[in-house]
């Protein structure tokens, strides 16, 4: 199917993956109608910020917005939610009541996050997505005095930076025993998890919270070895939920996010592709064929981007046959005094090795140190600490490269070092 200027796209979701999408259908010669539906009032802005300078106070929330090209005509709705999806009338409805109607679909509606099951709410209880969430907590962080942060991820470690830096006390508080276990991996998350000790970051890892009850105006947290940590704040960051109850109904895979087939065509429960409808961005799962082709979700501002252009092209392209989707997920967060920088996909069971950018420095991870992560002899993924340089010049090969090759390896032997957890250290000169 050729899509002409009489025909309908609607995209619902006005982060990074609709926007991208509405950008590529004009780029692409796309003349006919663009309506882009988002709940968020104040869409679209840089969310990456919420967790950032919003806290700090270095940024308020008119200073994160972004601005829409009006060049582009596309017709943003805010304020409209999509609450049902009909795929044989081919129409979305809202929660203001009105109806949409559509030739082709672009799903895009990220996630969001929740309290934990069976956790009060009340004064001082945050989660963190919005740029709404974030500005309630930073009002709150102003008078408080002591914050628990449970879920050391990403999200919460910048949390924990940000209360740091305001000059409040934070506990934060996971059941693994170091942080960013996911995005990082063991041994890099064991540094950052001890330069945040040494930030004054009351750690309480390899915990688990079993109970949180109100107290005294604040909030009490038992943790399962019988202690318990008062706080004025508590911010929950224990994970995030592809926004797609409202496609219930529809047929389409939503068992773990918006299941898509590798070119993001969004696909039902029997695997079959739905005419006209793809997705991008976080709510996505979808083989990413440069790894190993298991569907796998990539919550990451530059791979929504990226997956809305190719969703983008994917639907103007019709039935006609497109290339699969490849994206190399890929970030950056500062950690106190470390630039953590991230590219690819990592698994415990990936051999890892840990490159030391200036041997014999006591201080590993402030000296600069790279994880280097090998499936199959071919590396994987990367972990840069304080070593932008030696980041760059390998993820360039990385992204040049589909699929993700071995790099070739020094060519005098690495001197090898041993680490406290017994894994390798290549130092390279
Ligand atoms: C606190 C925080 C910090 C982050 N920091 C970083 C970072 O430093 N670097 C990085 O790479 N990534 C970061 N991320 C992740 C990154 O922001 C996301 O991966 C990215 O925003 C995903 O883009 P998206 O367009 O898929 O979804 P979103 O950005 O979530 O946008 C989806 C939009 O759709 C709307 N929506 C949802 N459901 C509906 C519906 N039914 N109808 C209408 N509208 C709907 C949502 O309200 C939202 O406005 C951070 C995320 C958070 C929460």
């Amino acid at each position: 199917m050729e899509y002409g200027w009489s025909d309908r796209v609607l995209v619902i979701g006005g982060g990074p993956a609709g926007m991208a999408a509405s950008e590529e259908l004009r780029r692409q010669g796309f003349t006919g109608n663009i309506t882009l539906l988002c709940d968020e009032p104040d869409a679209p802005y840089d969310r990456p910020a919420c967790s950032k300078s919003l806290l700090t106070g270095h940024a308020r929330p008119q200073d994160v917005r972004m601005p829409i090209d009006g060049g582009l005509d596309v017709r943003w709705e805010h304020g409209r939610r999509a609450v049902e999806v009909d795929l044989r009338r081919r129409t979305v409805l809202t929660q203001t009541d009105e109806e949409y109607a559509f030739d082709g679909l672009v799903l895009a509606t990220g996630s969001y996050a929740t309290l934990p099951k069976g956790w009060p709410d009340g004064p001082g209880m945050h989660v963190l997505h919005s740029v709404d969430e974030a500005w309630q907590l930073r009002q709150d962080l102003r008078h408080a005095e002591r914050v628990a942060i449970v879920g050391g991820g990403i999200t919460g470690c910048e949390v924990a930076c940000a209360v740091r830096e305001l000059a409040r006390e934070a506990v934060l508080i996971d059941p693994k025993p170091y942080v960013m276990g996911r995005a990082v991996g063991e041994p890099i998350g064991a540094l950052i998890a001890d330069e945040h000790d040494r930030f004054g970051v009351e750690m309480r890892l390899g915990r688990r919270v079993k109970e949180v009850e109100r107290r005294r105006g604040g909030w009490r947290l038992s943790l399962d070895d019988g202690s318990y940590v008062n706080a004025d704040i508590v911010v929950a960051t224990l994970g995030e939920k592809p926004d797609t109850d409202f496609l219930s109904g529809t047929g389409i895979d939503i068992s773990r996010g918006i299941l898509c087939d590798e070119s993001l065509r969004a696909v039902d429960v029997t695997g079959a592709h739905i005419d006209g409808v793809v997705a991008a961005g976080a709510a996505v799962r979808w083989p990413n064929l440069l790894y190993s082709g298991e569907p796998m979700m990539v919550g990451q501002w530059i791979a929504a981007v990226e997956m809305g252009h190719a969703a983008a092209r994917t639907l103007l392209a019709g039935d006609r046959e497109v290339p699969p989707v490849g994206i190399v997920p890929r970030y950056w967060t500062l950690q106190n005094g470390l630039r953590v920088m991230v590219a690819g996909d990592f698994k415990p069971t990936d051999h890892i090795v840990l490159t030391e950018m200036r041997p014999g420095r006591r201080d590993t991870a402030r000296a600069g140190v790279m994880a280097s992560y090998y499936r199959d002899d071919e590396l994987v993924g990367l972990i840069a600490v304080n070593a932008a340089r030696a980041f760059t010049e390998t993820t360039r090969a990385m992204l040049i490269d589909t699929p993700v090759r071995v790099l070739p390896q020094p060519k005098s032997r690495p001197e090898e070092t041993r680490t406290g957890s017994g894994r390798r250290l290549a130092a390279v000169s």
